[in-house]
């Protein structure tokens, strides 16, 4: 037996002898007996006799029922309350976050205590009354919990990649983001239900709670305050099962933090985001963008982290987008598919994916085609996998996203495309949990969802970047199979130009928000017309057979561009005429552009 469930025992020995109380031969516990008050314990009365000759025994454990039964009833009552709430508001946010968590700060605002005592002496006490004070009580508690839960999740990579796959906001919650946080909910379940235990012995013990003469911790602790003289060990017996449960509780909750820990870990949040977008316009492309500029809205104003930026993917095609860390690559394929984080927007510029204009799609139309003409792969595959589902699931959770298939048909598909990217025991490798993959299986299994439905696109956003250079070869190999064998597009996201040697058929190098050299790749990696791509060549060790020269300076940040060419200050070839207009870009070569004023000196 693991750790974890032996701490549960002292808590389930109270739940069953609670339970087996009616069952068990045990005293009237409302018999009395005037005649033998206070009586010590005898062979029929184990624990004695209280103030009105009633046995101590049988009216301790009755009050366990009692205290139990109102604490338990209340915490899931409150637990089912603040999950809705924390769930809706979390994830709706707006009005409805208003309406759902803030008012939660209302009740927030009195003293738990003393907001029961008012509540009870104005209803009147008794448990059919304590039960929804306690649960009113506690639901702040669990809206707060859920509602945190769903903040730091939202933006995960793997609800994310649920939201690529074409996932509503329903399934979402409740299939994505709600078994994430089970553990937290288990643990303010098992908090609120000691301290409910506590709270109703205490009303119980001033004259609020349970009414006489049912048997309740509270009241019997009560009572026994009048004797405590004459029969110290009325006052005992309540203090110890009280003391007891309570500890047995902690227990509980301990054991139950310990055992969802390791699979709620928070996600890491997603990473920066920053891709630009690629250009010319042609009825027979994919994935068009033109003249696109991402804005965010930051405290100090908007600023815009991806700006006028044109590309396009025709059918077939591998298109890479490289550049260093903040040069928007990852933001441009984001607004390519819809899914920019909400504080950023779509300002200016349009984007068409398989005819469908993304800017003027309903979230429907968006949902039907993530994961459906479009799939997507990011970096972290730990992250970007929910940690508490099986593999199998997942990939038939991405299938039943867009085909109706019987679960025995699901499961077969599901084996085919495990088979499909190269994991080997695939009927085994349906069951296991993305913690029981290497580094590479999980990225393979990423493979698996995105293209579980066919799509024509493949946005992969730095897939290798997590993994050694051995296991990055062969996932790059896989991305270059599939993509010839199901006639797929790729749009490859990377600062890896090795990489892009291998797999792309043009190139599009993005600076500081913008693309500054786009072209086959033969000809931008051979022949480049950039400095900048020039230096992120000359920077890769062994890519040109010298040794590596690191690129001085730092990317501009979007809100403090220079006012000329963007990389004129890390420029070697930088002249006067730089620091005036950014050029556009260029056609210097066919079907090859640059935005360098000096471009026949680089080449
Ligand atoms: S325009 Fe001037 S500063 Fe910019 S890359 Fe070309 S040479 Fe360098």
């Amino acid at each position: 037996m693991s750790r974890h469930w032996a701490a549960a025992i002292p808590i389930l020995c109270v739940v069953l002898v609670a339970l087996l109380v009616p069952v068990l031969p045990l005293a009237d516990p409302l018999h009395i007996d005037v005649a033998r008050q206070l009586a010590a314990s005898s062979a029929a009365h184990l624990l004695g006799q209280d103030e009105y000759g009633r046995d101590v025994l049988s009216r301790l454990l009755w009050g366990a029922r009692t205290t139990l039964a109102v604490s338990i009833a209340a915490s899931l009552l409150a637990c089912i309350g603040g999950v809705v709430l924390g769930l809706v508001g979390g994830t709706l946010r707006g009005v409805t976050e208003l309406l759902t968590v803030r008012s939660m700060d209302v009740i927030l605002c009195f003293p738990p205590l003393l907001l029961a005592l008012l509540v009870v002496t104005l209803v009147g006490p008794g448990a059919s009354t304590l039960i929804p004070v306690l649960a009113v009580l506690y639901l702040p508690g669990f809206t707060r919990v859920v509602y945190a839960g769903v903040l730091s999740l939202r933006t995960a990579d793997f609800v994310e990649a649920v939201r690529v796959l074409g996932g509503g906001p329903l399934r979402i919650m409740l299939r994505t983001i709600l078994p994430n946080i089970a553990g937290p909910i288990m643990v303010q379940l098992s908090l609120a239900t000691a301290s409910a235990i506590v709270l109703e012995s205490g009303l119980s013990f001033l004259g609020l709670g349970v009414v006489p003469p049912a048997a309740s911790w509270g009241l019997m602790i009560g009572a026994a305050r009048a004797t405590m003289v004459q029969a110290p060990l009325l006052l005992l017996w309540p203090c110890l099962a009280l003391v007891f449960t309570i500890f047995a509780m902690n227990l509980l909750c301990d054991a139950v933090r310990d055992a969802m820990e390791p699979r709620t870990q928070t996600p890491r949040r997603l990473r920066d985001r920053l891709l630009p977008g690629l250009f010319r316009p042609s009825p027979a492309q994919l994935l068009q963008i033109e003249d696109l500029t991402v804005e965010i809205v930051a405290p100090s104003g908007p600023i815009r982290p991806v700006r006028g930026v044109s590309v396009s993917v025709a059918p077939g095609e591998t298109l890479a987008v490289v550049g260093e860390s903040g040069s928007g690559k990852s933001l441009t394929g984001l607004a390519a598919i819809g899914l920019l984080p909400d504080i950023a927007r779509i300002a200016e510029g349009d984007v068409s994916l398989a005819g469908q204009d993304i800017r003027r799609a309903t979230p429907n139309a968006l949902r039907r085609l993530r994961g459906a003409a479009v799939g997507m792969v990011f970096q972290d595959a730990l992250g970007s996998l929910n940690p508490v589902h099986t593999i199998g699931a997942q990939i038939m959770e991405a299938i039943a996203a867009h085909r109706r298939l019987p679960g025995t048909a699901a499961r077969r598909e599901a084996v085919r495309l495990l088979e499909e990217v190269g994991i080997a025991d695939p009927q085994r490798r349906l069951s296991a949990y993305p913690h029981e993959l290497s580094g590479g299986m999980r990225q393979r299994a990423m493979i698996a969802m995105a293209i579980a439905n066919d799509p024509r696109l493949l946005i992969a956003d730095e897939p290798t970047t997590a993994l050694d250079v051995t296991i990055q070869a062969q996932v790059l190999e896989l991305l270059a199979r599939l993509r010839r064998d199901r006639g797929m597009a790729l749009l490859f996201i990377t600062h890896n130009l090795p990489v892009v040697a291998e797999i792309a058929d043009r190139v599009a190098v993005m600076y500081a928000g913008a693309i500054v050299e786009e072209g086959p790749a033969a000809d931008v990696l051979d022949r480049p017309l950039h400095p900048y791509t020039r230096a992120l060549l000359e920077s890769v060790p062994g890519l040109l057979g010298r040794l590596p020269e690191p690129i001085g300076g730092t990317v501009p940040m979007p809100n403090a561009l220079p006012p000329g060419c963007l990389f004129a200050p890390r420029c070697g070839y930088a002249e006067a005429a730089c620091d005036t207009a950014p050029l556009p870009l260029v056609t210097a070569r066919p079907r090859h552009r640059t935005s360098c004023r000096r471009w026949k000196e680089v080449a």
